[in-house]
């Protein structure tokens, strides 16, 4: 009698035990679900972020993670990535135009369970979508705007279920979804702090941050890049004939007509008054120099017609490459190492020498770079 007592006791030990030890575990991990959300909340840009959603949150057994973002005016990709050289697996853009459908069908509340798995399969992508066994699919909510979808997916079966609830789930989709809309608001006030009020072309501060950006990894990546400096000849003459106000009209057209020339992924820069520079990324001379020419004789062939007055505008233009500015410290700098510190700034330096040729043998013409023989 005694002894089946004892056991009885020992059985109910063991299971209140086992019941705390659950408890414990609960609360560690309600403890590190909250932490994680409020790094997300927290995240001081998108990189940080990414690297939150995409990698750290694996540590809650998720196998893969995707996040797809709405982006409705073709900017939320470029103010999302631009800032840095990580490409993340996982992430991905649509836009309203080419996929409404697959906006439309993303659903407003979390869903788990398999299904998911065949119906999403887009959204799986690149990875092997039969590896997965299991997903919970989360809207990325702001207000009832849709901006985006989390998928997790799991190769465990049991993982996530349909009936498993979704409160926090929920909770922290909004919270994603608001620290989403903080980093894209941070890099659109970053981006009007590199704008010139004028033409809307980057300004001087941006254009120096970014050609020491993009020089330092054209030379990583082991690709020529090209600094265009074009200067807008007798501009003077024009303000002072017309007035002020045409020669501002003057500038702006010209920022939209250089930026047509161009890729989007090029940057056009006011560099100071009529002064404009313009990066070509991983690009060799020979095509930038079609480029600037292009630039050019569209300027010339373009009669701007601003209160009645006909306006020949024409422009000069000095064109440097970075290939030719590395050759160059190669063969004859002493001080290599410094010299290549500052590709950037001898880039910009060539390029200035070089229009200053153009403005000295007769404007309005493209000069290349002068090497050293
Ligand atoms: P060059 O062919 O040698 O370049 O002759 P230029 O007359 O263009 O050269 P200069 O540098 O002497 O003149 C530049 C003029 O650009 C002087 C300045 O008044 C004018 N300018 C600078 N910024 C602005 C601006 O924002 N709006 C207008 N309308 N004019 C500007
Ligand atoms: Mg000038
Ligand atoms: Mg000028």
């Amino acid at each position: 009698m005694e002894e089946k007592r004892l056991e009885q006791n020992k059985h109910l030990r063991d299971k209140l035990n086992q019941m705390l030890k659950e408890a414990r575990r609960n609360e560690q991990t309600q403890t590190s679900f909250d932490n994680f959300s409020l790094s997300v909340v927290a995240a001081q840009g998108p990189e940080e972020l990414f690297n939150l959603l995409l990698t750290d949150q694996k540590k809650f057994r998720i196998d893969e993670i995707r996040l797809c973002l709405v982006d409705r005016f073709h900017e939320v990709e470029r103010l999302l990535t631009e800032s840095y050289q990580n490409k993340y697996t996982g992430l991905s853009f649509i836009d309203t135009e080419t996929s409404n459908l697959l906006i439309s069908d993303m659903p407003d509340m979390p869903v788990l369970g398999t299904r998911i798995l065949t119906k999403y399969d887009w959204l799986i992508g690149f990875d092997d979508e039969n590896n997965y066994k299991s997903a919970a699919l989360i809207p990325l909510k702001r207000g009832k705007e849709i901006i985006g979808v989390q998928l997790l997916l799991s190769k465990d079966v049991d993982r996530y279920n349909r009936g498993d609830g979704t409160t926090f789930l929920k909770r922290l989709g909004a919270m994603i979804a608001i620290s989403i809309e903080n980093c894209i608001n941070r890099q659109r006030i970053l981006e009007l702090g590199y704008q010139d009020g004028l033409t809307n072309a980057y300004n001087r501060r941006y254009f120096d941050e970014r050609l020491k950006h993009e020089t330092d990894r054209c030379v990583r990546n082991k690709t020529d890049l090209v600094c265009l400096f074009i200067d807008v000849d007798f501009f003077k003459q024009i303000n002072d004939k017309h007035g002020h106000q045409v020669g501002d009209a003057v500038l702006v057209r010209l920022v939209a007509l250089m930026s047509e020339q161009v890729r989007s992924s090029d940057i056009v820069a006011r560099y100071g008054g009529e002064e404009f520079a313009v990066i070509l990324p991983d690009t060799g001379i020979q095509l930038a120099h079609e480029v600037a020419e292009r630039i050019r004789s569209k300027v010339e062939a373009q009669k701007l017609i601003i209160n009645d007055n006909t306006l020949g505008i024409t422009v000069s233009i000095g064109l440097a490459s970075l290939s030719q500015i590395r050759y160059q410290i190669e063969s004859d700098e002493k001080d290599h190492l410094h010299a290549m510190e500052n590709l950037d700034q001898l880039l910009l330096g060539k390029a200035d020498e070089a229009l200053y040729q153009a403005k000295q043998t007769g404007r309005n013409q493209v000069v290349i770079q002068k090497m050293a023989s």
